[in-house]
């Protein structure tokens, strides 16, 4: 269930993901609840020249019943962040979720929910009758009813210096509306947009030499933007629970369309959205 939280006694701050997946540590650490999927990622990440992009791994620990990958927390030393995350790519399900989700008719009410409270008009007459939707239609209508499908990403949320959360991001669909999010959210502050778009052109470039990126189909991850008032700014990749390997003869080109099959994840149309729109917003 996607939530909302923070914890205003220390800089911790979590904008999207489930309750209970992270906690805090002491020494500027963050804790996340292991999987496998991700701690191999963020192994081989330490390895590659995505390493300044991604917050520092220090391997896992274990507290009570569960274990977690202690993670670079990217807020310590910042006041009043600002903050938001960007998920990437044009679908944010893997093909095996949506295989899956094909086989089973069951009608889900927790997604019919999610669907109404983004927007009352989307379920079907039908749907809205049986109060629920299949997963299938529900994975699907969640990415073609936001930017995902055709900017590549999608913002799932922003924070702002005091706390507020805005949500409601999650609906943009158009360029125009990614540039005000943009001033919005940095408050027109040029230095602020500078900062970003040179960070994500050196990001950029940092793809092109990676093997991890070539290697993988980056599904479901994020790009978090963060600064505060002193005009540090930076993004940084996180949130790879969904990224997995392909095989090494056939690499991921990351540029084009998804074709069901094909696995391209559309990472970097994304990242060539947000770049785009960053010069726009620099403009204005
Ligand atoms: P979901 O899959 O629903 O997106 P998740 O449970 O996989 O969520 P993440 O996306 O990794 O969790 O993180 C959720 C939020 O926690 C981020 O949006 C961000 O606000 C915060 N966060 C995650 N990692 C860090 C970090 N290393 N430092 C600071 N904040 C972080
Ligand atoms: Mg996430
Ligand atoms: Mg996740």
């Amino acid at each position: 269930m996607m939530h909302w939280s923070m914890r205003r006694q220390s800089s911790w701050v979590q904008l999207a993901g489930h309750q209970g997946t992270f906690q805090l540590s002491e020494g500027g650490e963050v804790l996340k609840l292991y999987s496998e999927v991700e701690a191999k990622c963020l192994d081989c990440l330490m390895r590659d020249p995505l390493r300044p992009f991604v917050p520092q791994y220090h391997g896992l620990v274990t507290k009570g019943d569960h274990g977690y990958i202690r993670l670079e927390d990217l807020l310590s030393g910042l006041r009043k962040p600002v903050i938001m995350d960007c998920k990437m790519g044009v679908r944010t399900y893997q093909e095996g979720e949506l295989i899956k989700a094909r086989t089973k008719a069951t009608l889900r009410s927790d997604m019919y929910q999610k669907m109404v409270e983004i927007d009352p008009s989307a379920p079907s007459a039908e749907e809205h009758e049986q109060r629920g939707v299949t997963k299938c239609r529900y994975l699907q209508w969640r990415d073609t009813n936001s930017s995902t499908s055709t900017l590549g990403f999608r913002i799932e949320g922003v924070m702002m210096e005091d706390g507020s959360v805005q949500r409601d991001f999650r609906k943009i669909r158009t360029f125009a509306q990614v540039t005000e999010a943009f001033l919005f959210f940095t408050r027109r502050q040029l230095e602020i947009l500078k900062a970003y778009h040179s960070r994500l052109l050196a990001l950029s470039d940092a793809l092109k030499n990676s093997i991890f990126f070539r290697t993988h189909e980056v599904i479901g991850s994020s790009l978090l933007f963060v600064h505060d008032h002193s005009s540090k700014a930076s993004v940084w990749m996180i949130d790879f629970a969904k990224t997995t390997p392909v095989p090494d003869a056939s690499p991921l080109r990351h540029n084009i369309p998804w074709a069901e099959g094909s696995r391209e994840d559309g990472y970097l149309i994304g990242l060539t959205s947000l770049i785009t729109s960053l010069s726009q917003a620099e403009k204005k």
